[in-house]
């Protein structure tokens, strides 16, 4: 089922997620969800807030050609990152149509949990290191925007605020 993806600001999206003590059904439920509406939006990744769950998992795939590869990260912890800075051209479902460049680590080392209960390692580079350190962020209530300046940063929620008075006229 497709959710509905929160829009900034909104204070569901400044929280700080609560870690997952058990994979029930809900969270299996939940995981397929967040990976059907990552892929309808469409975008690289989603964490649980932004679609209004409080809680400390997010998904991903960052394969732009070729067979899917998602990915479904509980709990997840950034165990080690590169001294190497490194700039994309960064976007968010919970802010549409603006993007800005962020520097962050090129590489980070992740520890989670699976959807099978199963504690998982990997060294993210390039684009997965970014979409993983963006979704982080996210579970600690922070958006990629809270990077920029505050001028800037206020414009943008200037115009999504914008973009949700639109939004609510239209329904
Ligand atoms: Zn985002």
């Amino acid at each position: 089922m497709i959710r509905d993806i929160l829009i900034h600001p909104d204070p569901r999206l400044k929280k700080l997620c609560e870690p997952i003590a058990q994979i029930t059904p809900d969270i299996v439920q939940l995981a397929e969800d967040m990976l059907e509406t990552m892929y309808d939006a469409p975008g690289v990744g989603l964490a649980a807030p932004q679609v209004g769950v409080n809680k400390r998992m997010f998904v991903m795939d960052c394969i732009k050609d070729g067979p899917p590869e998602p990915m479904v990260l509980i709990n997840p912890e950034i165990l080690w990152q590169s001294d190497v800075p490194h700039e994309y051209e960064e976007g968010c479902l919970s802010i549409p149509d603006i993007y800005s460049p962020i520097t962050r680590p090129d590489a980070v080392r992740v520890a989670w949990t699976d959807l099978q209960g199963a504690r998982c390692e990997h060294e993210f580079t390039g684009l997965w290191a970014t979409c993983a350190q963006h979704e982080i962020d996210h579970l600690n209530g922070r958006l990629f925007i809270d990077n920029l300046g505050p001028l800037k940063r206020q414009m943008i929620t200037r115009k999504m605020e914008k973009l949700k008075r639109e939004r609510a006229r239209a329904l």
